[in-house]
């Protein structure tokens, strides 16, 4: 469903006050969006919420849009964080503007390179997808760091995650790339791969910032 990103933020914040805080409604005074802003007008348009007097309430479809973006949101949060390292206020702020583009399976791919996380980077629940029960049922892991591998598995690089950028180009001068397959050799003392017709030793510091795809 198309929303206003406006028309998000009030769905985002019921559903924290409806799910979450366990209330019967969201005041409207406390969704922090002008109660005479459009985006109400937008969501009831739509049959998602019902207004009465400073009360929101969800109908039909309107928890299950919440809960979307929500999960969105929370998803936004941990790729900022955990991948691009973009943290505190400025990734909090960030995140209210990447969660809308997490929309027509990116937020799937998003999870599946993620591994499908339960929490959000403030402790917070992620509504689960249907790629996390997937994931769960068949046991898939997806996204691990390297050192997770067995000797002798192969995985392909899905990406690195280091703030040392002399490391990055360390990595990257050994064809670490995401896309790249990887097959591990050897994992103790020192872990010992394979990509393309060239073996490489790293420290186990340098094996757990590589994540591969299995
Ligand atoms: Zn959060
Ligand atoms: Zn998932």
């Amino acid at each position: 469903m198309k929303l206003s990103d406006k028309a998000e933020e009030i769905l985002e914040a019921m559903w924290i006050a409806i799910e979450e805080n366990g209330k019967e409604f969201a005041d409207i005074k406390e969704i922090g969006i002008d109660p005479e802003d459009q985006s109400y007008a937008e969501l009831t348009g739509l049959g998602l919420i019902a207004l009465k007097e400073r009360r929101a309430y969800f109908i039909k479809e309107g928890k299950e849009e919440g809960r979307q973006t929500i999960r969105r949101h929370r998803l936004a949060e941990r790729l900022l964080m955990d991948v691009l390292d973009i943290r505190g206020e400025e990734g909090d702020r960030r995140a209210c503007q990447f969660e809308h583009l997490l929309k027509e399976g990116i937020d799937t791919k998003v999870c599946i390179m993620l591994n499908h996380p339960a929490t959000c980077p403030h402790g917070k629940n992620i509504p689960q997808g249907e790629c996390c029960s997937e994931a769960r049922n068949s046991g898939n892991l997806g996204v691990l760091p390297l050192t997770e591998l067995k000797a002798n598995e192969e995985g392909e690089i899905a990406f690195i995650q280091t703030k040392d950028s002399n490391k990055m180009h360390k990595l990257m001068a050994m064809g670490v790339l995401p896309g790249n397959r990887i097959l591990l050799l050897q994992n103790f003392p020192s872990y010992i791969f394979r990509i393309g017709y060239s073996e490489f030793a790293i420290d186990t510091d340098m094996a757990r910032e590589i994540f591969v795809r299995q």
